[in-house]
């Protein structure tokens, strides 16, 4: 008989690989990867957003610091002076408000967001620093515009904003300083407000540029680390869970049984005489056989917490969750059954004309640990090739206790 052709494994590539393949030109991922990325821990996100308010807080000091050097000749005119008033209160309040915000964040107060809190700091220092400009300019005291093209490429420095949310942010800024200007700017001299908001725009497209290269990398980076960790998990043949995933696993699913008193079966299986089988057919058509086991396996996982794994060269193992023993009993014969059904010719096989399986089951005791019901379930496995093989031994002693647990799992 001719080998068939290998065949690729079963399992769909994973969606970070197709995102990655498709790009996301727009930075925008599939809706369920898109909340995974956002969900993502980003540990440093709290200490730039942290650092950044500080840093705002102290330039806003040090210009305070200017205002007293460039006007300590007007002191005196503090109170007659209406501009000199309202430059005083407009570093004041900022002042207040960027403290406020940085206690609030130290305190990681809950009702402060933090993309919020950064925007609203880098809008405050904006505004403000408009403000106090053109009223230096009304003053005649030495000022200097840069320090607002200053603001417009720290905006989009990494502080915690995604692209969209700076961009936002500079929107915003750029129609207030607009606004500002037109108010303090009588018309007949608003000439200079063009190149002001020229500049700004230009500032904001070269930190929009690098933020955008930073955000991309950073989602590559994400997609990355999440395809690695996946194929670390799984098996490369088979597309299965591998021997490490398997482990926790089945940890995990004990652990939430033993909360929600629901029992864990699990099915150890080995492929019969599959030696002989490759001495036949060939190893290319023992991997096509094996994928062809795997796809029964993932046939019988139907709940979230089941899990279908390949433990050894042609060794399966099924985790089912909330199956007691009668029902374990009937999806082990079931999974025998499916094999068989599978009709792999094995023309050396003393067992049966077909590629067969046997199965060792085993149903979780109240705390068990994983390694105790392994060990169990592998006994019954081998209990099984002692007895003829082609067949799927559970775990009788456990029908009894099991039996009376609560499981609204169908079979
Ligand atoms: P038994 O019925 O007692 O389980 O006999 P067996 O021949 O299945 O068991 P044995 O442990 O003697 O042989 C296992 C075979 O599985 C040997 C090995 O070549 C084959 N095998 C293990 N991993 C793979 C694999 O990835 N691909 C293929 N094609 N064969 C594999
Ligand atoms: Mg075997
Ligand atoms: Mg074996």
């Amino acid at each position: 008989m001719a080998a068939p052709a290998p065949a690729t494994p079963q399992h769909e590539a994973p969606s970070y690989r197709l995102q990655r393949e498709q790009g996301f030109r727009w930075l925008n991922f599939s809706p369920e990867l898109e909340v995974a990325y956002r969900r993502a821990p980003k540990p440093m996100t709290d200490h730039q957003s942290n650092v950044a308010l500080f840093c705002g807080l102290v330039i806003w000091l040090a210009f305070i610091g200017m205002d007293v050097i460039r006007l300590q000749d007007r002191a005196t005119d503090l109170f007659s002076n209406p501009r000199l008033l309202t430059l005083v209160q407009v570093r004041i309040t900022v002042l207040m408000a960027l403290a406020g915000c940085w206690l609030a964040l130290l305190q990681t107060d809950p009702r402060f967001k933090r993309p919020w809190v950064v925007a609203g700091m880098l809008y405050l220092l904006t505004l403000g620093g408009t403000i106090s400009n053109d009223t230096h300019a009304a003053l005649g005291t030495p000022h200097e515009n840069n320090v607002l093209i200053l603001l417009m490429v720290v905006i989009f420095l990494p502080l915690g904003l995604r692209l969209k949310e700076a961009t936002a942010v500079a929107v915003l800024c750029l129609v207030s300083v607009l606004l500002v200007s037109l108010a303090n700017h009588p018309e007949g001299q608003r000439e200079s407000i063009f190149y002001r908001l020229f500049y700004l725009l230009v500032a904001a497209c070269i930190g929009g540029m690098g933020a955008y290269l930073r955000e991309y990398a950073q989602r590559e980076q994400f997609l990355l680390r999440a395809e690695l960790e996946w194929l670390a998990r799984r098996d490369a043949l088979t597309g299965l869970h591998n021997r490490r995933a398997f482990n926790e696993h089945l940890e995990l699913a004990l652990s939430v049984g033993r909360r929600d008193n629901q029992p864990v079966a699990l099915m150890m299986i080995d492929a019969d005489h599959f030696k002989l089988y490759n001495d036949a057919y060939g190893h290319a058509a023992g991997d096509h056989a094996l994928q062809r086991l795997a796809e029964v396996l993932q046939s019988l996982c139907r709940r979230p917490l089941d899990h279908a794994a390949r433990t050894g060269g042609e060794e399966m193992a099924l985790v089912l969750y909330g199956v007691n023993a009668t029902q374990a009993q009937g999806l082990s014969e079931q999974l025998v059954q499916r094999v068989r059904a599978l009709a792999l010719a094995h023309k050396a096989s003393p067992t049966a004309e077909h590629l067969t399986v046997s199965v060792g089951c085993a149903i979780s005791l109240p705390l068990e640990e994983g390694k105790s019901l392994y060990t169990r379930a592998d006994a019954l496995l081998y209990q099984a090739k002692r007895q003829g093989r082609n067949k799927a031994i559970a775990d009788i002693d456990a029908l009894s206790s099991s039996a009376q647990r609560p499981t609204e799992r169908p079979v």
